[in-house]
């Protein structure tokens, strides 16, 4: 008999970043689907880059992340939050933040265990959760604001919850948690030995001057949470794929257990030139602003065409409405926006275990305004 797989994740298919990017090629459309900015990054971080791979910091780094970008990294923390994180226990950098989230949930899962999980959701955690064994329980967030009902949450609760997952600002919805929303988190978890995961890629990228209420901020949370950040996402190179993870020396103790015969280090030139790029605060407190600037000038494109534009408070991404025009299902509307008028967008449904079809597609304006305003005018065409 041949060798044959049993499928551990019997109901996945291939994620839909990598469906939409591919047909957006295939039909040469402007790609505001998958989450990645059209221009580049610093030239000095590439530089420095450069520097670093001529001066020899091409071998390993330490498994859990070049020592001065951990460091630096704790005083960021400190200056933002107000938390004291110790860099050689509580910090480790890793190969982005999907996998900081992918390990942490490893590390705390068992078979049985619950996961209490937002959705529409980033699309990796129902996978990284059922692939260890454990059970998602879905919660939906309130359509159209995408809030989270917290009675909802405590009536989920079990013997056997073991974790809450949280991403603000959020992927895909651009909602972000308020002061309402941690005390309810607060009250919930008080008294319980639930975990947190909080996937906190966007925390820079945040808009109207709000403050990113991250778990650090909260002693009793970030006691309890696994915390996952990006530079990806803060300076503008996806590709790059670095990230971190922070969280209380016991539960990093054993992160780490499973990261050193995953990756066990990543990539040594970014980190070092990393280390010193960090010290330039104004280059991440600067994002949010810039980015806002983007998704105004979305907004403002987009006024003529037929989509009612959602509100987005954060991340690189705005939701938008257009079951007053069309009642195509989410996929084939975004399939043929790709194919007949040349712009790639993410249905929200792929956002759900089960999809939920409220006509509503998920758009990066985290792009060149030249590249929003030829998408917008391909768009009015609809
Ligand atoms: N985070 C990005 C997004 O939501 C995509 C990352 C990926 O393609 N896996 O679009």
């Amino acid at each position: 008999m041949p060798a044959s797989i049993i499928s551990k994740l019997p109901d996945v298919g291939t994620t839909i970043f990598t469906v939409m990017s591919s047909l957006a090629v295939e039909h040469n459309a402007i790609n505001l689907g998958q989450g990645f900015p059209d221009f580049n990054m610093s030239d000095e971080l590439i530089a420095r880059v450069n520097e670093a791979m001529l001066k020899g910091f091409n071998q390993y780094v330490h498994m859990n992340g070049y020592m001065p970008l951990r460091e630096v990294l704790a005083e960021k923390i400190f200056d933002l939050y107000n938390t004291a994180v110790n860099p050689e226990t509580d910090i480790t950098i890793t190969p982005g933040g999907t996998y900081a989230i992918y390990t942490a949930l490893t590390t705390v899962l068992s078979p049985g265990d619950e996961v209490i999980v937002f959705q529409p959701g980033y699309d990796s955690y129902i996978p990284n959760i059922e692939i260890n064994g454990a059970t998602p329980v879905i919660i939906p967030l309130e359509y159209p604001d995408y809030g989270i009902n917290w009675e909802t949450v405590q009536k989920a609760l079990t013997p056997r919850t073991r974790m809450i997952m949280l991403n603000s600002p959020n992927n895909p919805t651009g909602a972000i948690l308020n002061e309402n929303d941690i005390n309810a988190l607060q009250r919930i978890v008080g008294g319980t030995d639930i975990f947190i995961l909080s996937d906190e890629v966007y925390e820079h990228v945040i808009f109207d001057e709000r403050p990113h209420l991250s778990m650090l901020r909260y002693p009793d949370l970030a006691a309890r949470s696994f915390i996952c950040f990006s530079f990806g996402k803060t300076y503008h190179c996806t590709g790059w794929k670095i990230g971190y993870c922070v969280a209380p020396a016991a539960f990093m103790k054993e992160f780490r257990k499973v990261h050193q015969f995953n990756v066990f280090s990543v990539d040594s030139p970014k980190q070092v030139a990393l280390a010193k790029f960090l010290q330039r605060k104004e280059q991440y407190l600067s994002l949010g602003n810039f980015v806002q600037q983007k998704r105004d000038y979305f907004l403002s494109m987009m006024a003529d065409t037929k989509f009612k534009m959602h509100t987005s408070h954060g991340s690189y991404f705005i939701l938008a409405s257009y079951g007053h025009f069309s009642d195509e299902a989410e996929i084939d509307f975004t399939m043929r926006l790709t194919k007949d008028f040349g712009v790639a967008a993410i249905p929200v449904s792929a956002f759900y275990k089960k999809p939920v079809d409220n006509k509503v597609i998920r758009f990066c304006f985290c792009k060149k305004e030249e590249t929003l305003e030829k998408a917008a005018e391909r768009l009015s065409k609809l």
